[in-house]
């Protein structure tokens, strides 16, 4: 890395001009997930190259390393760029993890990862000794993913000149980033800001945290599509699955036709259309059609969503709340009864200094948090 990255010193906290955000030094994003490795070249929320693998079934460190590695290599090569030009790499990852020393516990999505020194072994990777250069040594930041693509949010997105800003991530999970004073709120060893894990209902049913109704459990798209299962198995679905079945069958009708239009011929099975697998999307597209248990499903979930979002606003007093991921595509049939409770339940002063958007970072958020990571650390020393 060059000594001589003067943009380091621009202001970060708040807004960035479209003129420092050019000047920013380049940056290596790395996005690491259950289900794909993506790394990319960025400056500031721009993606000059970008690389994603699917992770596989074997997610074991020293399998899924090495090929980080890689990616990270591919994309330098795409961006045609060297590590001795970028400041640095952040590292979006699966909580629970210490910022602090790198080093990630055992996140549940990622089997085999049980107290790995991510950073140390970066830093090993990359340090100029193992490459037989006398650069100095390239800066590694690892971070919780909801925390980084809040950052990301805040520095480059929706929460842009915001100091205080809370971003709540509503996708198969439910993960928080908080920014309290223009900082990421770690808490002591970095797991604050768990804002899927809070309760919204003492009597709910056991989250995979191991408490008991928390908003992740109740309105995560895993949990929409639960109930969608749950109500099928009590009887009370039969409409909801006939149109899963009808668009399962549609989907194989599609695969079909790909196949054909590909001349590669059609040797996939076509789908149990006994017991369709039920989606959040799906239970989305049956509520769009009109079935009122998916309607019902969706408001229930929604209702929980707003219930958190009073909790947020009464605990940080935000002057902005972001809402990204998935689930946030359903639209007014989510944000409406969401936005409703948040009217009746919240008290005034904070209610009124806060407003409640949608992430601007879409699915590149994981890596521009990631890269907003380097920007951010290496201001704040
Ligand atoms: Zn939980």
């Amino acid at each position: 890395m060059s000594e001589e990255t003067p943009a380091m010193r621009a202001p970060l906290a708040g807004a960035l001009t479209n003129n420092e955000t050019r000047n920013l030094p380049v940056v290596i994003g790395v996005d690491l997930g259950g289900t794909q490795i993506r790394a990319a070249v960025l400056r500031g929320a721009e993606l000059i190259s970008r690389v994603a693998q699917l992770t596989g079934e074997d997610t074991a460190p020293e399998h899924l390393i090495p090929r980080i590695f890689n990616a990270i290599q591919q994309a330098l090569d795409e961006a045609r760029t060297t590590l001795e030009q970028v400041a640095g790499i952040g590292i979006a990852t699966p909580g629970p993890l210490d910022h602090r020393t790198g080093i990630v516990y055992a996140p549940p999505n990622m089997p085999g990862w049980d107290i790995v020194p991510l950073r140390d072994i970066f830093e090993q990777h990359f340090s100029p000794a193992s490459k037989g250069g006398d650069a100095a040594q390239l800066r590694i930041f690892v971070e919780n993913d909801a925390h980084a693509a809040g950052l990301g949010e805040y520095l480059f997105g929706a929460g842009r000149g915001c100091s205080n800003m809370v971003y709540l991530t509503l996708s198969t999970g439910i993960g928080g980033g908080v920014i309290v004073d223009g900082k990421i709120v770690e808490g002591v060893n970095g797991t604050a800001g768990e804002l899927g894990h809070m309760t919204i209902d003492r009597h709910g049913g056991r989250c995979r945290c191991g408490n008991y109704g928390c908003l992740e459990y109740l309105a995560s798209g895993t949990a929409i599509a639960r109930y969608a299962d749950e109500a099928i198995a009590a009887g009370q679905g039969v409409e909801l699955l006939e149109f899963a079945r009808a668009l399962q069958q549609h989907g194989n009708e599609l695969e079909l036709l790909a196949h054909e239009a590909a001349g590669v011929g059609y040797e996939g099975s076509p789908g149990n259309l006994e017991a369709p697998r039920i989606t959040a999307h799906m239970v989305s597209q049956a509520a769009q059609a009109g079935i009122p248990l998916a309607r019902a499903i969706i408001t229930n979930a929604a209702e929980a969503i707003g219930v958190g979002l009073v909790n947020v606003i009464h605990i940080f007093n935000p002057q902005v709340i972001v809402l990204g991921g998935g689930v946030t595509q359903m639209g007014p049939m989510l944000m409406e009864p969401a936005l409703r409770i948040v009217q009746e339940r919240t008290m005034k002063v904070p209610l009124d200094a806060v407003r409640i958007v949608l992430a601007e970072l879409g699915g590149n958020a994981g890596l521009v948090g990631a890269g907003a990571l380097v920007y951010y650390y290496m201001q704040a020393q």
